[in-house]
């Protein structure tokens, strides 16, 4: 069954979330897709409450490194669990790049999110310049490794990677289906020189950037890959069924 994973990032008021919700479960059908509505942490508790029983996962989109509670105006990975999520997106390019966020933080991260009894949805990728530069597997050997440090091998069941491409995402741009497998092979054979030949293979891996509704059907058919981690086009909830649809 393919993961869909949607992250509204700083998208929608409580009373938007209900209305998206409302909208979304009548057409909604279990057991085709796993799919995992990351909002924001305002609505964690009001989306928990709506989604009871329909078979839809909630996440969060970040989490704090810090467990203690000098941290104002952070979150912690106790408070997230506590508001019924289940995932937490660590390591997305928007914090990596606004919020400065490094690997040794995002391995602090994913260490609590775990502790906390929280999957991890670990983004990496290459930004443009590294592309065009030929750096992009050597930059995501770099990020997966600066954030798996430490992690014992029946740990990675609870970490999903979603390989997104900077350059992907917001833009319409997406990387052609042989790029893409390649990329997905480089990230396999990371995993597996790190850990084993059985990790590499059976780690969950996503694809995000500049997923919609016309291109859907095409990621989801390559081999490979687990399914999709999805931003504005999942914001409208016609729309993400639409594209729910297509990929079952
Ligand atoms: C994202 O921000 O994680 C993302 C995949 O965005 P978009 O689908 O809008 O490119």
């Amino acid at each position: 069954m393919k993961k869909i994973i949607a992250n509204f990032k700083m998208n929608k008021t409580n009373s938007e979330i209900k209305e998206y919700i409302m909208k979304l479960l009548p057409k909604f059908e279990q057991g085709k897709v796993d799919l995992v509505l990351c909002v924001p942490f305002t609505a964690l508790t009001i989306s928990k409450f709506l989604l009871a029983d329909s078979g839809i996962n909630l996440g969060a989109q970040n989490i704090c490194d810090e467990d203690d509670g000098k941290s104002t105006g952070e979150i912690s990975g106790t408070m997230i669990k506590n508001c019924g999520a289940d995932y937490v997106i660590v390591g997305h390019s928007e914090r990596r790049v606004k919020f400065k966020e490094n690997g040794r933080i995002i391995n602090k991260k994913i260490k609590l999110a775990l502790k906390n009894r929280l999957k991890v949805v670990l983004c990496i990728g290459e930004s443009l310049a590294e592309k065009n530069t030929l750096k992009t597997n050597e930059v995501l050997k770099a990020q997966l490794e600066e954030a798996l440090k430490g992690l014992y091998e029946n740990e990675l069941d609870n970490i999903i990677i979603a390989y997104e491409p900077v350059w992907a995402i917001g833009t319409g741009k997406t990387p052609l289906v042989k790029e893409l497998e390649n990329t997905i092979k480089v990230i396999r054979k990371v995993v597996t020189d790190d850990f084993s030949p059985k990790a590499g293979e059976k780690i969950e891996i996503l694809y995000g950037g500049s997923v919609d509704l016309k291109n859907c059907g095409t990621f989801c058919k390559i081999k490979n890959i687990n399914g999709m981690l999805i931003g504005g086009a999942s914001l409208d909830a016609d729309n993400f069924s639409q594209i729910i649809k297509n990929i079952k």
